[in-house]
């Protein structure tokens, strides 16, 4: 497949590159991993000025109204930068949910302040009981006079603190399963009964994880998104964009460990000559560059299969989010490998980006879940 870019695909690409490259602060960023958590604000503000962060929300809500392709070339750009831009996935498939499921009221509500940056949306998915069998969740939406009253802990929750938009998925009968899953949209700070509390993480603090409580929350029922026990086909939706997502940003990760295991093993020495002489690193440097570049096209793939308006791609998907995390792994491992002991040494970034690169590998699914797919549509035992 031809992945030549378009003019404007390049400079978009191009514009992204640049603000990162001018305005992230790779210094602090060691010194916040060190202390605790950290939101950008300066550099999401400078995104946002850019109007990245409203690339894919439609132009009648303030957006760019841009396709999927050029999402991804963003999305690699911020993974490439180690950007701490956490919550772009979470707005990416909340505010992708709501263009595609919302009313005209809740498109007219959410959309032009995600697309400004005003608006960070968090989804809480998760529950302490697991993440992998969301059909089995444990919150629940109790329907009362005007709306529904939310009880349960959602927990690994991106920006919580910061969010000013809950994607929120509970069910209004646990006895149905995946067929009692509503989904919601609120606004965390207008809504009583919400405790939201730190989730203390070893690695990607700048991910400001939190736990959500939600003790009888009541939201009324313009909140609803979509149909009352529809919100599974919604949500599998809003996952589908969600993988592609962070497939895309761990792409820019896989190629991050590249940039940087390239030059270090151009210039370090062994033997009376640079390491990237011996055919064993080598091997690692064709192998890192294979798995991403495979990875990337995979992922463009993807891009190009929304872009031409094949909604649902679980397949893809999945093979999207399980090449890109495989990818960005083992570039971590190879490029610590590379770098010998120093990539243990906190002056080296390296070694950061083997814990960062495993704990994508989770989020949107683990590796174990998208092998699970894509056999079971192989195998006709699920639909694509
Ligand atoms: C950095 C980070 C950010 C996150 N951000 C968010 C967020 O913003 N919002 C949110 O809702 N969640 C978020 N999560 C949570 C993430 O989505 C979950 O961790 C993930 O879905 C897995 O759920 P779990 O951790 O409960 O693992 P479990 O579901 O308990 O799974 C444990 C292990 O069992 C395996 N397993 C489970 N079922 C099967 C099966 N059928 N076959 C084979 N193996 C199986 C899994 O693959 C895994 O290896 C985040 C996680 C991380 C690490």
């Amino acid at each position: 497949m031809d992945f030549h870019f378009s003019e404007e695909q390049t400079m978009l690409r191009e514009l992204a590159r640049e603000i990162l490259e001018k305005e992230l602060d790779l210094e602090r960023l060691k010194e916040v991993e060190a202390e605790g958590d950290w939101f950008d604000r300066e550099l999401w503000a400078k995104l946002a000025e850019a109007n990245l962060l409203g690339l894919a929300v439609p132009e009648a809500q303030g957006g760019m109204g841009m396709g999927f392709l050029e999402l991804c070339v963003l999305l690699q750009e911020i993974g490439r930068a180690v950007a701490p831009l956490p919550a772009l996935p979470a707005l990416v498939c909340g505010g992708l949910a709501i263009a595609r499921f919302g009313s005209d009221a809740q498109k007219q509500r959410w959309l032009p302040g995600i697309a400004k940056g005003e608006v960070i949306c968090s989804a809480c998915l998760t529950e302490p009981g697991g993440g992998t069998d969301l059909g089995n969740l444990k919150t629940v939406a109790r329907v009362v006079d005007g709306g529904y009253e939310l009880t349960g802990t959602k927990v690994f929750i991106s920006h919580a603190e910061h969010a000013g938009l809950f994607f929120v998925v509970a069910s209004i009968d646990l006895a149905r399963k995946h067929k009692g899953v509503c989904a919601f949209l609120l606004d965390p700070k207008q809504t009583r009964g919400i405790t939201i509390r730190d989730f203390p993480m070893r690695t990607l603090k700048r991910d400001n994880l939190a736990e959500v409580h939600f003790e009888g929350a009541f939201v009324p029922t313009e909140c609803l998104l979509g149909e009352e026990g529809a919100g599974f086909p919604i949500l599998g939706s809003a996952l589908d964009m969600g993988r592609f997502s962070v497939a895309a940003r761990q792409v820019g990760q896989a190629q991050r460990a590249i940039d940087l295991a390239l030059p270090y093993a151009n210039e370090r020495r062994a033997f009376d000559q640079p390491i990237g002489h011996f055919q064993l690193t080598q091997q690692k440097i064709t192998d890192m560059i294979s798995r991403c570049q495979q990875a990337r096209h995979v992922v463009y793939q993807l891009g190009r299969m929304k872009d031409a308006g094949i909604e649902r791609c679980s397949m893809e998907s999945s093979m999207a989010k399980l090449l890109a995390s495989k990818a960005a792994v083992a570039n971590a491992l190879d490029g610590m490998q590379i770098f010998g002991g120093y990539s243990c040494s906190a002056e080296y970034e390296i070694g950061r980006l083997l814990m960062e690169a495993k704990a994508m590998e989770f989020g949107e699914g683990t590796s174990e879940l998208h092998t699970k797919i894509i056999a079971e549509i192989a195998l006709g035992l699920r639909k694509g």
